[in-house]
């Protein structure tokens, strides 16, 4: 199986991207920030409870997270690969998923990590926020937030995964197809 996480700050281009890598290797897509989101629609418990930490710029715990993707893994039986998209965000996570995908005779196969300067993500979340519809996107505090829970417990994971050999760095500026060509070269080289 082909398991991606893809990595990145808020406003890097995950979601954008993951649609790319999905066609291309027909893979299935799990985002957690979508999922929660889709749960805060729904009026679920997971989405009230969810929808108290995003408003803040917070993570969701890890235990309510880690359940979460597991349980939406599991209803893919069929699946030939995942990208993860937003998930691990925290150290304690990346240790679940190993552990999972171990339970699962499976592994990851490379942490991709979009690498874009934080003023240009601030002008993305910004112009993003004109149609995204997300609150998360429309204050500059929960942003500055998000940015800051970021470097804070998100980006720890990536030495996680470079301690594994399995960090690739993508230089995440420039047109969606220049970045989507990095992504398919680094993910090809892993063959
Ligand atoms: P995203 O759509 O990935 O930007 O996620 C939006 C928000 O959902 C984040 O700011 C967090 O509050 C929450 N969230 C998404 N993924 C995770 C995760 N793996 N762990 C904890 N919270 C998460």
């Amino acid at each position: 199986m082909l398991n991606i996480v893809l990595f990145g700050p808020p406003g890097a281009g995950k979601g954008t991207q993951s649609e790319n890598l999905i066609k291309r290797y027909d893979l299935v897509h799990l985002s957690t920030g979508d999922i929660f989101r889709a749960n805060i629609k729904g009026g679920t418990d997971l989405g009230n409870l969810a929808k108290s930490y995003i408003d803040k710029g917070a993570l969701v715990p890890d235990e309510v997270t880690i359940q979460m993707l597991e349980s939406e893994v599991n209803k893919h039986p069929e699946a030939k690969g995942f990208i993860f998209d937003g998930f691990p965000r925290t150290t304690a996570q990346a240790e679940a998923l190993d552990r999972f995908m171990d339970s699962r005779n499976d592994s990851i196969t490379c942490m991709l990590a979009l690498e874009v300067p934080e003023e240009e993500l601030r002008q993305r979340l910004k112009s993003r926020a004109e149609t995204s519809g997300r609150s998360d996107d429309a204050d500059p505090q929960v942003i500055q937030k998000r940015i800051d829970t970021y470097k804070r417990e998100t980006a720890p994971v990536a030495d996680y995964y470079r301690a594994q050999e399995k960090l690739v760095a993508i230089n995440g500026v420039g047109s969606i197809e220049a970045i989507s060509k990095r992504l398919f070269e680094a993910v090809d080289a892993t063959d």
